[in-house]
């Protein structure tokens, strides 16, 4: 299979239609079988569900090469599960688990010629979301629905390596307690893009959000989880309701404890506490981990020892064998690599 003609090292992050993206339709109370099409719009009521009230959720997860050629994604049945419960929160038809992990394999296999070469840095993203389709104007969900998954080429996310970030605490909340920030709604994205750019503006990198209630303890950013390594060693995680579950954080405490054999904690975080860690990082499917050299409460700077030029020994050792994990240098866990091609 020829690849497409595409400068893999030096893409970014940005939207590259492929050729194939696959679509399912929710009607009368049924899923219809989906296909693979060709066409990449939509055409859709104006009134449908998801521009009046934003009923729509989302995942993402990468494939990529592996380094014995094969082209693989990372533990898709957990995104299938977590659209489920997004689903489910959002008044939505859940798309069977089985039946999401096949679009991801048809998907990707019928875009093999964009799924970039293993040491180019570069990965496939895949994009599965559903929203409601029907028209709706009096508040309440819509009858209709559509399932898509496409896929687009992005670069690495550190170009030149992974230098620390600085963030900052964020007086905007992100999620409410019992509200939807355990899930991947889109609204939970809109109502974060006002603070983004106010921290851009201000030249922080990210919000770190803090729990609504008290204003106390650490949550996460507006997409990524945390991380942080106590000055003796232990791999510590913050726990809350309002959080939502990185598949990357979840396999990185995984590693930390079962590969690493280090001690492992996840459990509600102070932002007292802060001060006192050796290392912080930002886990996600983007970056793996970000990790972050500095954090910024209202003028007073926390800076973490191993400094604004590399991540610290413990984030590397947990990048490295995440990363070796997936890109096929190490041994996997059963059941994380689901081998496409
Ligand atoms: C998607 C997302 C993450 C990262 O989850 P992964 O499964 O690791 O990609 C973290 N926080 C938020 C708010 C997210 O939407």
């Amino acid at each position: 299979m020829e690849k497409a003609n595409i400068d893999w090292s030096n893409i970014g992050f940005g939207y590259i239609p492929t050729d194939k993206r696959f679509v399912a339709n929710y009607k009368n109370g049924a899923w219809d079988e989906g296909a693979l099409i060709t066409d990449d719009k939509i055409v859709m009521s104006e009134c449908a569900g998801v521009l009046q009230y934003a009923q729509t959720c989302f995942e993402g997860l990468k494939a990529y090469t592996t380094e014995d050629g094969h082209i693989v994604c990372f533990r898709p049945d957990l995104n299938a599960e977590r659209m489920i419960d997004s689903c489910k929160r959002l008044e939505m038809p859940v798309f069977p688990k089985e039946r999401f992990i096949q679009a991801v394999v048809d998907t990707v296999a019928a875009n093999e010629r964009f799924v970039p070469p293993y040491g180019s840095g570069a990965t496939l993203y895949i994009r599965p979301y559903m929203f409601g389709i029907s028209p709706v104007i009096g508040v309440k969900p819509a009858e209709d629905y559509q399932f898509r998954l496409f896929c687009t080429p992005v670069g690495p996310y550190f170009k030149g390596g992974a230098k620390p970030i600085t963030i900052r605490v964020s007086d905007y909340d992100r999620a409410a307690p019992h509200g939807t920030g355990h899930i991947k709604a889109g609204l939970n994205y809109a109502m974060s893009l006002f603070a983004i750019q106010d921290a851009h503006e201000k030249g922080f990198d990210e919000n770190m959000y803090l729990d609504a209630a008290t204003r106390t303890k650490v949550e996460e950013t507006g997409g990524a989880n945390f991380i942080f390594v106590t000055k003796d060693g232990t791999v510590v995680t913050p726990k809350s309701d309002s959080i939502l579950p990185s598949i990357t954080r979840r396999s990185l405490m995984y590693v930390a404890k079962e590969i690493l054999g280090l001690k492992t904690e996840e459990r509600p975080v102070y932002f007292e506490e802060v001060k006192d860690m050796a290392e912080c990082g930002l886990c996600g499917t983007a970056a793996v981990i970000s990790p972050v050299g500095k954090v910024v409460d209202h003028g007073n700077e926390i800076c973490f020892p191993a400094g604004m030029e590399e991540m610290g020994p413990v984030t590397k050792k947990l990048y490295d064998t995440l990363t070796g994990i997936q890109m096929g240098r190490l041994e996997a866990p059963e059941g994380w690599i689901k081998v496409i091609k």
